[in-house]
């Protein structure tokens, strides 16, 4: 029987952006809700992060393998996490956990609650029946058929080069830009956005041509996408950073004819000052149309933090 405690964390994406704050930081904060646990964290303990499936049915289940290095402590959101919020919330001061992020796997080596659902052991995993908790403490039988589950999915190549490469973003030490360079490269940015500048030159959007301040933007997201989806070409959109940020955040998204759909949080000055109106649009191929659809349907924001998504199931 192991001595550390093995949890499982929960996060939800509609919340909080659970994906990309655990792709771009080693050293991540978790809440800690169930202040009954406050006595039974340790540091070393074994914490494994599960993604709720937000509005998204069949996505949810475990994507990380973390370790405790700070004991539960009050903390205030910094400028950086306040960032991951979808909602106000950040702005609360929380009881947080410092975790270490050993192992992410979006895809290969991904346990969703469906699989778990069907497991003969873990199929009674508490999380799986109350699923409104952020923090589980798992039985010891419970933790061990976990730890061999997670141990006995296969990894492929890419999860090992993944974790290599997150060494080297140490929080704190690097500034964002440069994590996010260092994020773009690894998921082979610089070919992509060559093949991409093939075929644009300039953002699709205005003006800037000028090349060391284009971004090769992936329509639906790198960690949405497949293999496959995150190397094609027309699951790009060439944009200078003020479009990129738009696009990248939900709040610009392109009917499939290429007209742009503005979200109506913005206002006026917003939209003058970013250089955004109405009557844009782009050469959108038809090889980019499920990409768009994708972003449309699940990113872009039409009102405030409220997607189409979320519109049509509530
Ligand atoms: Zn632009």
């Amino acid at each position: 029987m192991s001595e550390i405690n093995t949890w499982i964390f929960q996060g939800n994406p509609q919340f909080f952006d659970v994906d990309t704050y655990i792709k771009k930081h080693k050293y991540i904060w978790w809440s800690l809700r169930q202040e009954h646990f406050l006595d039974r964290i340790e540091l070393d303990d074994e914490v494994f992060l599960w993604r709720s499936d937000g509005n998204n049915r069949g996505t949810g289940g475990i994507l990380a393998k973390t370790r405790v290095v700070s004991l539960p402590a009050e903390r205030i959101n910094d400028e950086t996490t306040q960032n991951y919020w979808y909602t106000d919330e950040w702005k609360n001061p929380y009881l947080a956990v410092k975790l270490e992020v050993l192992q992410v796997r979006w895809e290969d080596g991904f346990i969703s609650r469906l699989a778990l659902l069907e497991h003969p052991v873990l199929k009674r995993l508490l999380i799986l029946r109350q699923r409104t908790q952020t923090n589980y403490l798992l039985l010891p039988e419970h933790a061990i058929e976990l730890q061999n589950l997670w141990n006995s999915s296969n990894s492929n190549m890419q999860n090992e080069l993944d974790s290599n490469d997150m060494e080297n973003l140490i929080d704190g030490e690097v500034t964002e830009t440069e994590q996010e360079q260092v994020i773009k490269s690894r998921i082979g940015q610089s070919a992509f956005k060559k093949a991409l500048l093939a075929i644009e030159k300039k953002c699709n959007l205005c003006g800037v041509v000028d090349e060391r301040f284009l971004i090769a933007s992936h329509i639906k997201p790198w960690s949405q996408s497949n293999n496959q989806e995150r190397l094609d070409v027309n699951n790009g959109l060439l944009l200078c950073p003020n479009h990129d940020s738009l696009f990248d955040k939900g709040y610009i998204s392109f009917d499939d004819g290429g007209t742009i759909l503005i979200s109506d949080s913005l206002d006026v000055a917003t939209k003058v000052f970013l250089n955004i109106n109405e009557t844009m649009k782009i050469d959108l191929k038809v090889e980019q149309q499920k990409y768009m659809k994708w972003h449309r349907d699940n990113l872009f924001k039409i009102m405030n933090n409220t997607t189409i998504n979320k519109l049509a199931i509530e």
